[in-house]
């Protein structure tokens, strides 16, 4: 749904706000932010600017479903709002438009109520009650499933299941925190026996992260026509992942360890609103796919179910960072690169009665292009270790050393629209406990 907030033409009066690369006017991310000295509370970014949400309401500038909207997205975390669903975030979006474009009369009331993001800390946006991992990037699946099983790559349920498994709330990150390396059992082909000991082999995934807004009760299931509803928005995933850990533990039950000491997520909830113009066709599939099945067939869903969104990796090392070099890229993809789509995955996952709730978080599985260049995962890049990358300084990676940062990063562009951006989702390796390793690490 395209209306007046899209409008390439609108120009804010936060000056930074004026072609800025992820932030815009036409962007309008909704996060949980505490100033210098401050709680945490809801907030607007716009250009290098965040509005405190919960001041503005109480200035009377809303008004009407806006108001309560306001009011919901200015407490400690956005699940109230989550919950209200598309027409609260819709009205909330408008007003916030309208206040924030030259020529707003409230620009004096509001003015004071800006914060700089860069004296911000910023949190997770909402209390996430659970978190499932899905497996939808199919070139990646392809890749991974190639690295064990050449002559069958994909299993035969790929193309009827949207895959995924249940992660683990608890230890899902803001961007920036630091992400220890886990220790765990390891059992390389060349061992008969595992040991115990700090990942040799720790990995990032790229993902999207998609927000669950209203729920669904226990039992009734989310029909595919209506699964959009329940998609507030967006964020970008990393799914640290410890290869060595996951080769020995996941048969036959799936990751376990291996993923949940640490999944981390760009601060800024990008709604579904915000992301209409870069809607797009889910790609067709290739000729002898099965058609999905009917409870996930839906002919709206085909026609803008999917999201163009480019999304990057970059990898800044401990080397680079003393040197003062910049981060280098090391893979670029798209959204559309998804076999499955986000309403897909939401239907699949209630299919069976299982309840979703708001602030509910879903990663969509590791989102590769086809060719190299697009690989989201050291595992795909080094094939396993086997192939270390050279970086332009000289320095070589199999898998992450302590030090090095993982930066995450997705645009959106369009012929007519205004570009807007996720911000980054950033985290650096710290080393492992060694109070953990008591058979030693290394
Ligand atoms: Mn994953």
């Amino acid at each position: 749904m395209i209306d007046a907030t899209h409008d390439a033409g609108l120009r804010s009066w936060v000056e930074s706000a004026e072609g800025h690369a992820d932030f815009p006017i036409q962007n309008l991310p909704l996060g949980i932010f505490s100033p210098q000295d401050g709680a945490p509370r809801g907030g607007v970014a716009i250009g290098d600017r965040i509005l405190d949400l919960a001041q503005a309401a109480s200035l009377g500038v809303f008004g009407g479903a806006a108001e309560a909207a306001a009011r919901a997205a200015g407490g400690a975390c956005l699940n109230p709002l989550l919950a209200l669903g598309p027409p609260a975030r819709r009205a909330l979006r408008a007003r916030l438009s309208a206040l924030l474009a030259v020529g707003a009369p409230e620009r004096a009331l509001l003015a004071p109520l800006l914060h700089p993001a860069a004296d911000c800390t910023l949190h997770l946006p909402a209390t996430i009650g659970d978190y499932t991992d899905f497996f939808a990037g199919i070139h990646h699946a392809r890749n991974t499933g190639q690295q064990l099983r050449p002559e069958n790559p994909l299993l035969a349920n790929y193309k009827y299941i949207p895959v995924g498994y249940h992660g683990r709330a608890s230890s899902v990150l803001a961007s920036g925190a630091p992400v220890r390396r886990p220790c765990g059992q390891r059992k390389p082909a060349s061992e008969s026996v595992p040991s115990v000991g700090a990942s040799r082999n720790l990995d990032y995934e790229l993902e999207l992260g998609i927000w669950i807004g209203p729920g669904n009760a226990l039992g009734s299931p989310i029909p595919i026509g209506e699964a959009a509803a329940h998609i507030a928005g967006f964020c970008l995933l990393n799914d640290w992942s410890a290869r060595d850990i996951q080769g020995w533990e996941y048969q036959p039950l799936g990751p376990f360890l291996a993923k949940s000491f640490a999944t981390s997520l760009s601060p800024w909830l990008i709604t579904a609103e915000a992301l209409a113009p870069f809607r797009a066709p889910m790609p067709p599939r290739p000729a002898g796919d099965p058609a999905p099945l009917d409870y996930l067939h839906d002919a709206a869903d085909q026609a803008a179910g999917g999201l163009d969104i480019t999304l990057e990796v970059w990898l800044r090392t401990l080397s680079m960072r003393t040197a003062g070099l910049p981060a280098e890229r090391l893979s670029q993809s798209n959204a559309r690169d998804l076999y499955w789509s986000v309403g897909q995955m939401v239907t699949h996952h209630s299919s069976n009665g299982c309840n979703l709730r708001p602030g509910d978080m879903f990663g969509s599985g590791t989102i590769s292009g086809p060719t190299a260049a697009g690989f989201g995962s050291l595992l795909e890049i080094t094939q396993g270790g086997r192939a270390p990358l050279t970086l332009a300084n000289g320095e070589n990676r199999r898998f992450l050393e302590d030090g090095d940062e993982i930066i995450l990063r997705g645009r959106c562009e369009r012929e007519g629209f205004a570009s807007i951006g996720f911000g980054a989702c950033t985290g650096v390796v710290e080393p492992a406990f060694s109070t953990t390793t008591p058979h030693g690490a290394g």
